[in-house]
């Protein structure tokens, strides 16, 4: 017989693979810093909601801000309230300490009001060389999608009068084409995991997808066309106890997904946002007016999200969809304190999946993991729960 292989366990002898790895352990990874060194500006994203097609086709990079290694928000505390989430309070600390000091400017949209306030306390207290803020609808129909074509039209008026640049047609076609064949290689990846024996974890699906925004989009794609060569010729792995789907809204850091699976689980799908499925399910058209298909795809085509208005049973849908497909025992709902967004979506979600008997965990966390002993203590349960059941 031969070697048992643990899920993702051969993954360590893909030199692609551990460079994404080793790209999110810093705020600043290697390869931004090369970038930089070669004259490159980096524009930091707040959120999932800036269109990064347009950063790029002005010839920048776009860096979602993450606050890695954070290990307290001391720093926040004069400028947010204990009801802010702590999402927002560490990603402020961080930038105080001069942690993001590598960027050149800031853009954010009006996701929630924690993500407002913290935009504006940046702001007052931080200098960076640009900032913009824009606008995002709250509404997902075809009038919302125009909109935000005039105002995505705006923000590249803005890139280009501050960095000197001009975003032709030709240019956003080719951003959208690299960021595209990202998706699809994504998409590729995840395709894997539809099978009895994933080659690849949860947490390592997570940490491809982190890289993908901390370092520059071309240097990106080739480790990504890499990888899905070096995981598609691995061995089979060993079957997981239980397969998990995650559903929730951002999750910057692979923690929570290696404690979730240290309990026999595997996380095989996710609905989760910019790091997540969400983010890769469908690719922006390019076949009519380019800002307009940005804002399409922003505004309508994605799967959603709370904050847009009367989404739920497409929201749910869409995890139902990906449960039949991966073929998941349960889902984990994973919920940030103070999150009321996400909050109020939790208790329909509960209800949904118990209509459905979706064996459902709902974990609440802070934006830097704790309390790691009770929620494996919980996930434990839950496996046990779940694969009793199917006995
Ligand atoms: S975790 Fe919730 S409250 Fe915090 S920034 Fe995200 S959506 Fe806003």
């Amino acid at each position: 017989m031969g070697k048992e292989i643990i899920v993702g366990e051969e993954l360590a002898d893909s030199a692609a693979y551990r460079r994404l790895e080793a790209s999110i352990q810093e705020p600043e990874s290697e390869e931004m810093r090369a970038w930089k060194d070669a004259g490159g500006k980096v524009i930091g994203c707040l959120y999932n909601n800036i269109p990064e097609e347009l950063i790029v086709a002005a010839g920048l990079t776009p860096y979602r801000i993450r606050a890695v290694g954070s290990t307290g928000a001391e720093l926040a505390d004069s400028r947010f309230s204990q009801i802010n989430c702590s999402l927002v309070r560490h990603l402020y600390d961080s930038a105080k300490r001069g942690r993001f000091d590598f960027i050149d400017g800031l853009v954010a949209a009006n996701d929630c009001d924690h993500m407002r306030k913290l935009y504006e306390n940046w702001k007052a207290t931080i200098d960076e060389p640009y900032f913009y803020f824009l606008g995002f609808p709250k509404k997902h129909g075809e009038p919302q999608a125009a909109r935000l074509a005039t105002m995505l039209g705006d923000f590249k008026k803005s890139l280009e009068g501050s960095f000197g640049v001009e975003v032709t047609d030709e240019k956003l076609r080719a951003a959208i084409d690299l960021l595209n064949e990202i998706r699809q290689l994504q998409r590729e990846l995840r395709d894997m995991c539809t099978s009895d024996d994933p080659p690849i974890s949860g947490a390592q699906m997570l940490t491809v997808a982190i890289a993908g925004d901390s370092m520059p989009k071309k240097v990106y794609r080739d480790l990504l066309r890499q990888l899905v060569i070096d995981v598609r010729c691995m061995g089979d792995a060993t079957r997981p106890r239980a397969r998990l789907v995650i559903y929730g809204g951002e999750i910057d850091s692979p923690e929570l997904l290696v404690a979730i699976e240290s309990q026999g689980a595997l996380v095989v799908a996710d609905s989760l946002g910019g790091f997540g499925s969400r983010n890769c399910a469908c690719d922006v058209s390019t076949t009519g007016d380019l800002l307009f298909d940005l804002a399409h795809w922003l505004v309508v085509d994605r799967p959603h999200e709370p904050r847009t208005f009367n989404t739920a049973p497409e929201r749910y849908a869409y995890v139902d969809g990906i449960c039949k497909e991966y073929g998941a025992d349960g889902v984990v709902q994973v919920h940030v304190s103070m999150c009321d967004l996400w909050s109020y979506d939790r208790l329909n979600f509960d209800r949904h999946a118990g209509m459905r008997n979706i064996p459902c965990l709902d974990l609440d966390i802070e934006y830097v993991l704790s309390g790691e002993g009770q929620l494996k203590t919980r996930v434990q349960a839950f496996v046990e729960t779940i694969t009793d059941k199917e006995r």
